[in-house]
């Protein structure tokens, strides 16, 4: 009987009573007496529709989270959270089953947060959740989704002991023993798609009833639907080729377009150009005026990108500030043209709050510049940094890579560092620094190179002597000559050795400055540090990205003993075994506080008993042989 039926059945009721009392049919006694049973009736019943409703605010609850399209785990979380401690349900799970090399496991991927987990926990000394589970085809779980219904055990032990046979039986044991859950009650879980896992409910009692079986029924429903509602925005997500907040293509939408672009442009031997633009300090915008006006300068580039184009150019944001356009057929000069009248459209529009906003400008050409997609996005960007370098506000084209010198790179790399990363570096020095760079011609570049080199290793090491950038330079590229490197290989290692210990700017002054011996800790930190920081500092660049794993390895050594990945031999990059030889070398003519500076002669000496360890011995012959006119 619905409750509905059953409040009317009490209405009935009520309405015979009056009646009754009206025609003076029955003493007032039985009168009495049925008042009292009825009374007791409406009691019962406003229990059981409080425990309705409170199922019911529940669902609620779960349909509400679903809309406001929070991350799947976390809704997750919350449903098997909003149960647990309901109807006597001590812990609630999600387990999911997931396939791998080695076949099915079972996974938890959500679970309430009640003590009893945490207690379990404790006990088997990892969190459950990050465990593998055995999925055992006996198993409830098993029996549960090939049967496709609820299911019940008493025999907790035992199933815990089918999921994690790792765990000893004692510890079991004494799970059980102090859990006060007597059954666990399964319900698989099924998807648009297939079987996804299972919902479980570690209970307080032994039976399930109809009224339980129907309303966990629900609530597993409630799950499915989460998961069914998660996985569609998934997919509708990798299927989007817009951006949400301008309407202009995405990146995903670009990168494949461009894919066809390419070979359009190689079958037709005709160009096509890349303009890159970057928006102009949007982070003062936003910070001086919020986010919606910052989100506001972004619509108004796409939407100066979208009238300015043709209908067959294709534009794109890229991500963030960052746009894209592609312009099919149009050589350099022509995609020059493009450029600007964009630049300018933008410096002419007028927003509400914010005024004026500008935005920096590279161009390139595939089959002009290069013949390389991956080259000309790569120059597009450094075009780009170039505008902004020269003072934002306007449009570079790019340089055909066999046109840059690497003194250009590495100028553009030392203005990148200082201009782009929060190097904690004393503003006079800084503003030193990008003063040199900017202020030199083609003839002086290299020179200027070493004098910023310098300056910038002596605020982390006072002991370097200006001018030793240049000889470790040099030694460098003598040694990469007797082996024949070629140009481009020469070429990386010089910028290399300038850069390969950028990452010292960013130690901890108090580990620099610190008269005492250091610490272990400290030793570590000083030894790894510089790795990290160099990798995080030049990952942003985006054409030095080759120089990278050369100065990632400069710390290898040749039988492996090195780090950080611990390499050897031929695995070593050539151009990282020269930079730790040449670094070697000056590091032991500089004085340390167990040891005085060493003669050249006596530098020698040190690295040849480390030859074949540290180095290989061929690279210390040539090395030797080197140095030796030196001497
Ligand atoms: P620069 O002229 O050197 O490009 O300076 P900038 O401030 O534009 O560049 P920077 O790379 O230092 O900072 C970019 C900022 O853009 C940081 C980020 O918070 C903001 N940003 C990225 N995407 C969005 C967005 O969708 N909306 C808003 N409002 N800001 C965004
Ligand atoms: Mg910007």
């Amino acid at each position: 009987m619905s409750f509905l039926d059953n409040l009317k059945d009490i209405y009935r009721k009520v309405s015979e009573v009056e009646s009754a009392i009206y025609n003076g049919k029955q003493d007032y006694l039985e009168i009495y007496e049925r008042n009292l049973q009825l009374e007791k009736e409406i009691k019962e019943r406003t229990k059981e529709l409080n425990i309705a409703n409170k199922r019911m605010l529940t669902l609620q609850h779960i349909w509400d989270m679903m809309n406001a399209s929070r991350p799947l785990q976390s809704v997750l979380e919350t449903i098997v959270n909003s149960i647990q401690g309901e109807l006597g349900y001590l812990h609630c799970n999600i387990i999911k089953k997931c396939e791998d090399e080695n076949g099915t496991y079972l996974s938890v991927i959500a679970q309430s947060n009640d003590e009893s987990i945490k207690r379990v926990d404790n006990l088997i000394k990892t969190p459950i959740q990050t465990k593998k589970l055995v999925f055992d085809n006996e198993s409830i779980y098993a029996k549960a989704a090939k049967e496709k219904k609820i299911m019940q055990t008493l025999a907790i032990g035992e199933t815990l002991k089918g999921v994690a046979p790792d765990i000893p039986d004692e510890i079991i044991e004494e799970i059980i023993e102090h859990s006060e859950s007597k059954s666990i009650i399964t319900i698989p879980l099924y998807t648009r798609k297939s079987h996804f896992g299972w919902f479980n409910v570690f209970s307080s009692r032994k039976e399930l009833t109809t009224g339980e079986t129907d309303f966990l029924t629900i609530f597993a429903q409630q799950i499915e639907m989460a998961i069914t509602i998660a996985d569609l925005f998934e997919e509708v997500k990798a299927q989007a080729v817009t951006d949400a907040l301008t309407g202009l293509y995405n990146r995903r939408y670009f990168e494949e377009y461009l894919k066809k672009e390419v070979r359009r442009a190689n079958r037709q031997k005709q160009p096509f150009s890349v303009i890159g633009l970057d928006l102009d300090h949007l982070k003062e915008i936003n910070d001086k005026f919020g986010h919606a006006y910052g989100d506001l300068a972004i619509r108004t580039v796409a939407k100066v990108l979208k009238k300015n184009a043709r209908s067959i150019d294709t534009a794109a944001r890229m991500g963030g500030e960052e746009f894209n356009v592609i312009l099919p057929g149009v050589d350099s000069s022509g995609a020059m043209i493009a450029a600007e009248r964009i630049r300018k459209a933008l410096e002419n529009e007028n927003l509400e709050t914010i005024g004026h906003i500008t935005a920096s400008v590279g161009v390139a050409t595939f089959l002009e510049h290069s013949d390389n997609i991956e080259d000309i996005l790569e120059l597009t960007d450094q075009a780009m940094y170039q505008s902004k370098r020269n003072g934002r506000n306007q449009v570079t084209l790019a340089k055909p890579i066999s046109e840059t010198s690497w003194q250009e790179v590495a100028v553009n790399t030392f203005m990148d560092i200082l201009s782009k990363h929060n190097i904690p570096l004393d503003e006079e020095v800084s503003n030193n620094i990008i003063n040199k760079l900017e202020n030199h011609n083609n003839d002086t570049s290299k020179e200027a190179l070493y004098t910023v080199a310098d300056m910038l290793t002596q605020t982390y090491n006072p002991l370097h002597h200006a001018g030793v950038m240049k000889s470790k330079v040099l030694l460098a590229v003598s040694l990469a000559k007797r082996f024949d490197l070629p140009k481009d290989e020469i070429d990386k290692l010089k910028i290399a050795t300038l850069l390969y210990d950028i990452g010292n700017l960013m130690l901890p002054a108090e580990i620099l400055q610190k008269k005492s011996p250091l610490t272990e800790e400290e030793r570590n930190h000083i030894k790894e540090h510089p790795l990290i920081a160099a990798r995080e500092i030049l990952k942003p660049i985006s054409y030095i990205q080759d120089i990278i794993p050369i100065i990632e390895h400069h710390h290898e050594n040749w039988d492996g003993s090195g780090y950080p990945a611990k390499i050897a031999g031929e695995a070593i990059p050539m151009t990282s075994q020269i930079i730790l030889i040449v670094d070697a070398y000056y590091a032991l003519m500089e004085p340390r506080t167990y040891r005085a500076e060493l003669t050249p002669k006596q530098a020698i000496e040190i690295i040849k008993q480390d030859a074949g360890k540290k180095w290989n011995q061929t690279l210390v012959q040539e090395f030797i042989s080197l140095v030796d006119h030196d001497i």
